[in-house]
């Protein structure tokens, strides 16, 4: 295909800004991408004649529908969805009510969901979905008990959706990040409930991932390079998943 073809419409939720801003960036490349974010500034937000902002909430089912239709309108028809919207709510367990509970896990779970959900219902042909994970979905962290729940519950979800559809010609992947260098993260630095030596530490690779190193394994997972590829979990964290107990002499 030749490179100036659109191949379809992609959507991006919480594509305003960090991450997800960067997969905007990596798509509108040969795709029609809507960018659904909750924030109407959407400070990072590519600008780029194939992407179109789009005000709205994943937590709004009529959201996700009208910007799905607006990326087939857009691209002839939806080829992927990022389910990318997410954010934390750090407290100590023991006290975290039930309605924090309840706020982390609908965005990180229940609308990634309904995101693919909503996805699956304007699909015609070739879809691929991406849920954005973490590495708090994969490793223990704490004063993160929803998060780190919601997170885990990613990876169950784009299994049991994957072989689901698999007979539809949809593939359903997720990318855990590790520790990437966003207005969510520099945000927790801020407010000190995240150390960045601490996470240095547990990166071998010593440095903060890039949103678009994230944006290029998501692009992978959304176009016909991955094409045998569903049901899977892709770290993109500079090792720390990998890291173990830090040997003498090589710890900080
Ligand atoms: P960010 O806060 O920089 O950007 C998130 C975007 O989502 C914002 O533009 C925000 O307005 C939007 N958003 C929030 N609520 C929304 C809603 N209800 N509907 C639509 N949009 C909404 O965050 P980021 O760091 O880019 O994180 C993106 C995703 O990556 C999240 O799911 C996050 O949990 C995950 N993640 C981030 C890191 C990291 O280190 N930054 C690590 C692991 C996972």
């Amino acid at each position: 295909m030749a490179h100036n073809e659109f191949r379809g419409g992609v959507v991006v939720t919480g594509g305003g800004r960090g991450i997800g801003a960067a997969v905007v960036a990596a798509m509108a490349e040969d795709h029609q991408v809507i960018a659904l974010d909750i924030d109407d500034t959407m400070p990072e937000l590519a600008d780029h004649r194939n992407v179109r902002p789009m005000t709205g909430s994943v937590l709004d089912t009529a959201d996700l529908d009208r910007a799905c239709r607006a990326a087939v309108d857009a691209g002839g028809r939806l080829v992927g969805m990022v389910a990318n919207a997410g954010y934390n709510r750090p407290g100590p367990s023991a006290e975290l009510p039930r309605s924090r509970w309840d706020e982390v896990l609908d965005i990180n779970l229940s609308a990634v969901f309904e995101s693919a959900r909503a996805a699956q219902r304007h699909a015609s042909q070739g879809l691929s979905i991406v849920a954005i994970s973490s590495y708090a979905g994969l490793f223990g962290l704490p004063a993160r008990a929803a998060y780190s729940a919601a997170k885990a519950g990613n990876a169950g979800l784009v299994r049991s959706l994957a072989v689901e559809w698999a007979d539809q010609d949809i593939r359903v992947n997720a990318v855990a990040p590790g520790f990437i260098g966003t207005p969510l993260l520099q945000g927790s630095i801020a407010d000190g409930t995240l150390d960045p030596t601490a996470m240095l530490a547990r990166t071998p690779m010593r440095r903060l991932g890039n949103p678009s190193e994230v944006a290029q394994v998501v692009r992978f997972l959304l176009t016909e390079a991955s094409s045998y590829v569903t049901g899977c979990l892709i770290p993109v964290d500079g090792g720390a998943g990998a890291f173990g107990l830090p040997a003498a002499g090589n710890d900080e």
